[in-house]
């Protein structure tokens, strides 16, 4: 059996090396030139702890997983508002939780593609697919490549067309229909960098860093080698402003405080920038193609857990899909993925839930939700709510 998988994000490497693993053939076709080393630091746990430690993905990320203490609110002059342990954070987790620069996991999960014989999954950079299709004659993908300045074109067809393209999947608009239809924006927009400064790796080592303020946040977190990765998050209300640029940015956060605005001093002319937002569907598959991933389940940074459920969809996907015969009807792969369908969209929407109710105090926008999110955190060591907390943050897992 062949798939074609369109995006090597974290959930398309899951499902390309699982798949390969059942025996499938596999090309992903993928239009960076390479992993992308972009990114920021991501909390993994919940379903995606599961699947990655069931499919002996774990240790790989145990290797590149970083240690935080706490996250820690800040004022403008960098002093301590309010805080919110770790140890806590993975006691409301089961004790599985990790922190993770994206880029390593998605590193982690090319590496992992040398667990699959050889030839099996054949990886396409830098290549832009220029027509997808999932007719009644099966699905394939004609795409672009631009390497070394070379361009080539080339039409792969497969017995399964896997849309793996992230919040704006181009096989989502493909097949099912425009990114209007699906989208539910939530009102901020996230933008993230990794830059140098060994200072603020001294300052602030082992702590996730936030910026304790109303409509925007800046965040921090050190790395390993003298790098800090920076997020900010800031309120927008149509969710539409034009690819991100440095300026904007510095003028969106003028005035937030010495450190985020020395962070965002080191801001490249023109980094991640996009929309927060949620993709909600009616139907993940159509014909032989189905999305894995942000491109029909995404959460959202509020919810914490996209990467985390875009191992565990993609895991899920290549074990209903394992036991099929070779030469599988359409009919057993429709099957198959309805199955898939079924099992795991009531995660998902749970999880979504959890994101918009964190919306709140995920960027408080008055007042009394900043004072509301300082209470909260101040009284987090209480039973009745670390309770609260917990639900806020993992939903599902607390019983
Ligand atoms: C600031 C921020 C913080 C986050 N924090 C967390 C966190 O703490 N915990 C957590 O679990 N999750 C977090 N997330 C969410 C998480 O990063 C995503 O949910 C996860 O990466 C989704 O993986 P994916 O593989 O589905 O999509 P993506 O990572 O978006 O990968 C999609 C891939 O497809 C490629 N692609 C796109 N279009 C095309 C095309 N037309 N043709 C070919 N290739 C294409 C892209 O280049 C990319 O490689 C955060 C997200 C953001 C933005």
């Amino acid at each position: 059996m062949r798939a074609i998988v369109v995006g090597a994000g974290i959930a398309g490497l899951v499902a390309a090396r699982q798949l390969g693993l059942a025996g499938w053939e596999v090309d992903v076709v993928e239009r960076s030139q390479a992993p992308r080393p972009d990114g920021y630091m991501m909390d993994f746990f919940g379903p995606g702890y599961a699947a990655a430690d069931t499919i002996g993905l774990l240790p790989r990320l145990l290797e590149t997983a970083y240690r935080v203490d706490s996250a820690d609110y800040i004022d403008s002059e960098g002093r301590t508002t309010a805080r919110f342990g770790y140890e806590q954070f993975a006691r409301i987790a089961g004790g599985k939780l990790l922190s993770l620069l994206r880029p390593d996991v998605e590193l982690a999960c090319v590496a992992a593609l040398d667990d699959v014989p050889s030839g099996r999954v054949r990886l396409h950079y830098g290549a832009t697919p220029v027509r997808i299709w999932a007719d009644d004659g099966g699905p394939g993908v004609e795409f672009s490549t631009s390497r070394n300045g070379q361009q080539a074109k080339m039409t792969l067809e497969a017995d399964l067309l896997v849309g793996a393209d992230g919040i704006h999947s181009a096989v989502r608009a493909a097949i099912f229909g425009a990114e209007e239809q699906f989208l539910r924006p939530l009102g901020m927009r996230t933008a993230a960098y990794i830059v140098r400064d060994p200072d603020l790796g001294e300052r602030f080592e082992g702590r996730f860093i936030l910026t304790d303020t109303i409509d925007r946040q800046v965040g921090l977190y050190t790395l390993r080698d003298g790098r800090t990765a920076a997020f900010l998050v800031y309120r927008d209300s149509d969710g539409a402003a034009a690819n991100g640029t440095r300026q904007r940015l510095q003028d969106t956060f003028a005035g937030i405080g010495p450190i985020g605005e020395g962070l965002l001093e080191l801001c490249p002319e023109d980094p991640y920038d996009d929309v927060v937002a949620q993709v909600a569907m009616p139907q993940w598959h159509k014909g032989r193609a189905v999305l894995i991933g942000d491109a029909c389940q995404a959460v959202s940074l509020l919810a914490g857990q996209g990467a985390s459920l875009a191992v565990a969809g993609a895991a899920l996907l290549a074990d209903v899909l394992q036991p099929l015969p070779e030469g599988a009807s359409s009919r057993e792969i429709e099957a198959a993925l309805d199955d898939y369908q079924q099992q795991w969209r009531p995660i998902v929407e749970e999880t979504q839930a959890v994101g918009r109710r964190a919306a709140s105090s995920f960027l408080p926008a008055s007042r009394i939700q900043l004072l509301a999110r300082r209470w909260t955190l101040r009284l987090s060591g209480l039973p009745g709510i670390d309770r609260i907390l917990a639900r806020q943050i993992v939903g599902r897992l607390v019983k």
